[in-house]
């Protein structure tokens, strides 16, 4: 899929729009969602033109992944649910309703009460 470099995320890594910032790398930012849905929600992504998770597979280097999976997990301990726990998704496509298509990881914590996983509807 080709890549948008005017979406949303492009614009921000690019300091077109402003973000509240909680961690950077070389290859990854992470920053507070700007509709959050638990208290803590934080979106981490990679600074490369990756649409979804395929597209980052196929395209980083094992230094980004790396960087990005770091970024990941510094992340959840700068916004403080290192030991509480969070649960981390990647929303990938139409039916998971990727709605900014530059590939990013959700941190979700900060509540006991986030249910157990997703309702099942079939
Ligand atoms: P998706 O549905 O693509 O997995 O999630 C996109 C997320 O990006 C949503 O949770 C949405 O609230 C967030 N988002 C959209 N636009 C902006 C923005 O301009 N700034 C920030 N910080 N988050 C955004």
């Amino acid at each position: 899929m080709a890549y948008d470099s005017n979406n949303i995320f492009a614009r921000l890594l690019r300091g077109e729009i402003p973000c509240n910032k909680v961690y950077e790398n070389d290859h990854a930012l992470a920053f507070h969602d700007i509709n959050p849905q638990m208290p803590v929600h934080v979106l981490v992504i990679p600074k490369g033109p990756y649409v979804n998770l395929a597209e980052f597979i196929a395209g980083a280097s094992m230094e980004e992944m790396g960087a990005f999976m770091q970024a990941v997990a510094e992340t959840a301990k700068l916004a403080g649910v290192e030991d509480s726990g969070y649960r981390l998704i990647a929303n990938n496509g139409e039916d998971a309703h990727q709605e900014v298509p530059h590939f990013h990881m959700h941190i979700f914590g900060g509540r006991r009460i986030m249910g157990r996983m997703i309702k099942r509807q079939d």
